[in-house]
């Protein structure tokens, strides 16, 4: 399998290491090309995304690697941008970057409060019974939503963790995965970005840090992916740089027995498919 990973985190966001950490572990393992994605700059989150002034030294810090490396791998820079309601328009297309993984982590209220979903069980909880009411049914819905406005408005090239929403979901205790109705808002939101190209993450972040057994998303909604043609990359959210390639080998063996036969690729600039 050519080995790739386009969405990373270093030390320019919430991660442990400098990026040519991640380069130098990417080349002894082999890897043909790497993307960064740091979180991008939003009004809200002070604490894990890449500030709007450091955006400059974060371009010329991966351009001086993308030239460093040239001979030994290739090298992009992304960005994790999170979307929500009311967001600027041209806040996907603001910075020169290589590609766009559209990401949703919350929900933020008029205020400006911040309703996680990626987050600690109780602020979770606090997002279902303070800013859905208790309905986790309208919470599933507004999130399958958004994805569809993301796409239609924002154009990104990958949707990051498609569902996350099942990331406090232990034991099922807010939905079932097997409920008919949560698979519709599931398919709804598939049958909408079918023709439209973009791809989805198929991200381990969750299995190598030890709280999930499956990806995003989940093998059903993988196999119905497949079905419909929906091209992934195979990515580890790697927050730090020993994750870079984290249960590469069990999800490549997932997305297989979900009818998958390629994944997508960066080679020479364009997104090319190659067999898993
Ligand atoms: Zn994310
Ligand atoms: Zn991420």
């Amino acid at each position: 399998m050519i080995l790739t990973n386009y969405h990373m985190h270093s030390s320019f966001s919430d991660g442990t290491a400098f990026p040519e950490e991640y380069v130098l572990i990417a080349i002894e393992k082999g890897f043909k090309s790497i993307g960064f994605s740091e979180h991008g700059p939003t009004p809200f989150n002070k604490h894990w995304e890449l500030p709007e002034n450091k955006v400059d030294e974060y371009f010329a810090e991966i351009n001086r690697l993308k030239d460093k490396y040239k001979d030994k791998i290739e090298i992009y820079i992304g960005m994790e941008l999170d979307y929500y309601t009311g967001l600027e328009e041209n806040s996907f297309s603001k910075y020169d970057l290589d590609y766009v993984i559209g990401s949703i982590h919350y929900f933020p209220d008029k205020e400006g409060n911040i309703f996680g979903i990626d987050c600690k069980p109780e602020d979770f909880h606090r997002t279902i019974h303070e800013f859905f009411k208790g309905d986790v049914k309208a919470f599933v819905k507004e999130f399958c939503d958004r994805i569809i406005d993301m796409v239609d408005k924002f154009k990104p090239d990958i949707i990051g963790h498609f569902d996350l929403i099942k990331i406090n979901n232990f034991n099922e205790m807010y939905f079932s995965e097997s409920d008919p109705r949560y698979r519709e808002e599931i398919m709804r939101v598939f049958r909408f970005i079918s023709d439209k190209g973009t791809m989805l993450d198929v991200n381990t972040g969750g299995i190598t840090r030890g709280f999930m057994t499956v990806p995003y998303p989940s093998p059903w909604a993988l196999k119905e992916a497949a079905k419909l043609k929906i091209p992934v990359v195979l990515n580890s959210d790697a927050h730090r740089p020993e994750h870079i390639d984290g249960k590469f080998e069990n999800v490549s063996k997932i997305l297989k027995e979900c009818g998958y036969t390629e994944k997508m690729i960066i080679k020479d600039g364009n997104w090319v498919p190659v067999p898993i």
